[in-house]
């Protein structure tokens, strides 16, 4: 709700009404999605309608706090099965379902036109008005809800043979209002994709309307529909249609056994046999959206990596959690990048109708609707998909299945006591609360200002941008001596690195090359050593899955042997130059060793890393990513490391191999992938943050 909606909407209310003056606006954010409950005798099928409101902030609703919450399950009607096609049962289920909803909604009407007195979260009462402000749902329900024709869009009049192409106007509950006076339902029905036999629920509500209300679906529009259903079938199609179908498969194994080479990272799902699952889910697809650019290069033109790139930076952008105007900018050039390059799937005959699929075409209706609505990211199928599991599956599961339904809305009313319960037992101080208070907006602009007093008492942790600590306890078993441990763990240069290290921060702004110095001048680290397999960073990544203050944690490896089979060293952002902004100010390191000293009373937490450098003054132009290569020195190409303090790292970075034009060879173990090849893209699609910072 920091969008223009919430504000054209409090306008209009106020002009109407001058004594709505002070009162809340309270935006209701609906959304509904069938979903499916199995036994090994059948199916069950529901219909849940969740109401959420837009006031909390989009992490509370993601965090399933119960800001989300079922508000009633919608009749299913079935009949024989030569009903089917019947135009009347059609229409009688339209119909019931618009009713079932205008129903349901039916105590918030008047408090819709005059304020009404409630209780906030904060203790405070406030007068409200409420007012219907979005509708989550996925395409076949835009259609059922908008009173469209199947393949036209349900925000705009674009002909469903061209929908991006042909010039549109924008649909409004008026417009539809004048054309249903005017037309006959034939032309409606042919010319305007508007089924004029439905009343939407929308006009027994003032100010409504539903083509405003239908927001953006990031999960089935974007991530499950354009991603795999769209793009990476008509890879696949690309392929067979280019080099017939034997080739095409060996070329499509060879993409999977890449996949399956890629190298672990924190929170990425593996593919171990390729992607060929049954069942598909939001999460797979999230997952092949982070791996799979890297995997097609040199199989498929130039233009169709130049056309994933630039969808996933659309995917990426319009999923960030704060939106301004320059990322806005750059959503519109992905887009139209991305509507240019895809063309190369039309001339090659795998889409020779052209992109005529109303979830691709909803792409063009984000910009308008981030501008209304803000960020996506907390608006969107996948929050009525997760509550699916508590509101649905869960109470189901605890019934005895027959005539469930009853059982499941006792089920959820006595949870929702019980939460109520426990709100009420910690704000008496009779129970600890569970989660921290959420950080008030003070606490936000005081990370670099010194100029709030004493009054603001938000804890020291907001105010950290982001950090790096070794884990809690050294490993035993390694020797505690510079060289001995040198020796254990083949790294003959350690001893040196390590001093160069300690000359450098005892000299910060010495200007020479310290490689020059003469080792009897440098100074000697004869403390013992501690060694870590493990060290945690934690940083600001709020479009993330993270925790309630945005703040995300996560660990880096570096052990010979991870869940005791093969060894693992994790890949880092080493920062070099803070003056520089993305990737132009860092470095990539692999880590070989993570271990602390001490030193005249300091304590230094320090890293071994296997250097590798930028290749080039910027990313690579089709993919869009970094490389780096490993940096070697000498005739022998030895590894060019080095030891630098554990403060200088920014997080773990995921490299993916530049897998050149052959084949992998059979059997080949992701564990080896971070060794063997000579460059590596810097995944810039691995999680959010990645994105942010690699450019
Ligand atoms: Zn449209």
């Amino acid at each position: 709700m920091s969008g223009n909606y919430a504000w054209r909407k409090s306008d209009t209310i106020f002009t109407n009404d001058p004594s709505t003056d002070g009162a809340m606006y309270v935006g209701v954010i609906l959304g509904s999605d069938k979903t499916t409950v199995s036994v090994a005798t059948g199916h069950v099928e529901y219909h849940p309608l969740y109401l959420s409101i837009g006031n909390p902030h989009n992490s509370v609703r993601r965090a399933h706090r119960n800001a989300v919450t079922p508000i009633g399950f919608l009749a299913i009607p079935k009949a024989d099965r030569k009903y089917d096609n019947d135009v009347h049962f059609r229409t009688f289920k339209r119909q019931l379902y618009h009713s079932s909803i205008a129903a349901i909604l039916q105590p918030l009407r008047a408090p819709m036109t005059t304020p009404i007195v409630r209780q906030c979260p904060d203790g405070h009462f406030r007068r409200v008005i409420y007012d219907l402000a979005a509708f989550i749902a996925d395409y076949p329900e835009q259609v059922m809800l908008a009173g469209i024709v199947q393949n036209w869009c349900a925000k705009c009049t674009a002909l469903p043979e061209d929908l991006d192409g042909s010039t549109a106007e924008r649909r409004t509950r008026e417009y539809t209002e004048v054309l249903v006076e005017t037309l006959t339902s034939d032309v409606l029905w042919d010319q305007y994709g508007i089924d004029d036999d439905v009343v939407p629920f929308t006009n027994d509500f003032p100010r409504a309307d539903i083509h405003e209300m239908i927001s953006p679906d990031l999960l089935h529009q974007v991530i499950k529909g354009c991603f795999k259903d769209h793009l990476v079938t008509w890879t696949c199609k690309y392929l067979e249609e280019i080099h017939g179908e034997a080739r095409a498969n060996e070329i499509i194994d060879d993409i999977d056994h890449r996949i399956a080479a890629t190298p672990a990272f924190p929170g990425l799902r593996r593919f171990p046999h390729g992607r060929r699952f049954k069942q598909w889910t939001g999460d797979d697809s999230k997952a092949l959206m982070k791996v799979y650019i890297p995997a097609i290069v040199e199989y498929v033109p130039v233009q169709l990596i130049e056309c994933f790139s630039s969808f996933l930076d659309f995917c990426y952008l319009v999923r960030r959690s704060e939106l301004g105007e320059d990322t806005i900018d750059k959503i519109v050039a992905a887009l139209q990048h991305f509507h240019e390059t895809r063309e190369i799937f039309r001339e090659s005959g795998v889409r020779p109708k052209g992109f005529a699929l109303p979830r691709q075409h909803s792409l063009v209706h984000y910009v308008r609707l981030i501008q209304e609505y803000g960020a996506p990211n907390g608006l969107c199928s996948s929050i009525t998909e997760s509550r699916h599991i508590t509101a649905v599956k869960k109470p189901w599961r605890r019934s005895n299945r027959y005539e469930a339904l009853g059982q499941m809305l006792l089920t959820n009313q006595r949870l929702d006591k019980l939460a109520a319960a426990r709100v009420e037992f910690v704000a008496r101080g009779l129970l600890p609360p569970s989660h921290l208070p959420p950080p008030t907006r003070n606490s936000f602009n005081f990370v670099d200002g010194a100029d709030e007093g004493a009054e603001n008492d938000a804890p020291d942790m907001y105010l950290v941008e982001g950090s790096v600590i070794l884990a809690r306890t050294p490993q035993r078993g390694y020797p505690r001596s510079l060289e001995t441990l040198a020796a254990h763990i083949r790294q003959p240069k350690l001893p040196l690195l390590a001093r160069h290290f300690l000359f450098n921060q005892l000299h910060p702004n010495y200007e020479h090359d310290v490689h020059l110095i003469p080792a009897d001048e440098l100074p000697i680290i004869d403390t013992p050593i501690a060694v870590f397999h493990s060290a945690i960073a934690t940083f600001s990544a709020p479009s993330d899955i993270s925790g309630t203050h945005g703040m995300r944690r996560e660990s880096i490896r570096c052990t010979p042997s991870w869940r005791r089979k093969d060894p693992r060293h994790d890949c880092v952002f080493i920062v070099e130059d803070q003056e520089k902004t993305g990737m132009r100010g860092m470095i990539i390191g692999r880590v070989k060793l993570f271990f602390s000293f001490h030193f005249e009373g300091v304590t230094y937490p320090c890293v071994l890393i296997d250097r590798f450098s930028r290749m080039g003054r910027g990313p690579d132009s089709v993919t869009g990513m970094w490389k780096v290569k490993p940096e070697i020195t000498g005739a022998h190409g030895a590894r060019v490391q080095s030891v630098e303090h554990v403060d200088t790292i920014l997080r773990s970075a995921h490299l993916i191999p530049v897998f050149g034009s052959g084949p992998l060879p059979d059997g080949f173990h992701f564990a080896h992938s971070l060794d063997v090849f000579n460059s590596y893209y810097v995944n810039k699609y691995a999680d959010h943050h990645a994105h942010e910072i690699v450019f």
